[in-house]
């Protein structure tokens, strides 16, 4: 298992948005994923969403079957700022990888830890959002391989 701390969005990333909370196609299964890589202990919620809220989400994200369980109990990160400055997550940037679909909130000097995915969009209609969506398939054999190549 790797030593690097894999820190997630929430919105666009995982989700929709925490309003409509569609989860993204492969969500279960990427999950799993990276716990087999990471380890549960060693990912983290890094988004703009309040905690409290997060855990609401979260927990139907389970109760749905939509997340692993550990999800429920993921260490949440707090911040302040307008950046997600990855000394929330870990003193040595080099240690965490980020991913999240809008690099702005990166900070410059950090943006080598970026793994940067397409937004998971909510159509401005009523309709479903695209069930077809493959980033997640595509992150996951992406930190696969920059896990191997630590
Ligand atoms: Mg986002």
């Amino acid at each position: 298992m790797s030593n690097l701390i894999l820190a997630l969005d929430l919105e666009g990333v995982l989700i929709t948005n925490a309003i409509s909370q569609f989860p993204r196609p492969g969500l279960r299964q990427f999950l799993t994923q990276c716990e087999e890589v990471f380890g549960h202990e060693n990912i983290c919620i890094f988004t703009k969403v309040p905690e409290r809220r997060f855990r609401v989400i979260a927990s139907t994200l389970v109760k749905e079957n939509n997340a692993p369980r550990w999800f429920e109990n993921i260490r949440y990160i707090d911040w302040v700022g307008e950046h997600k400055d990855l000394r929330f997550v870990h003193d040595d940037i080099e240690k965490v990888i980020i991913v999240d679909d809008y690099p702005p909130y990166i900070k410059q000097t950090q943006k080598h830890r970026l793994i940067q995915t397409q937004e998971y969009k909510q159509p401005y209609t009523h309709a479903m959002p695209d069930i077809t969506d493959k980033e997640l398939e595509f992150l996951a054999e992406k930190l696969k391989e920059l896990v191997l190549m630590q």
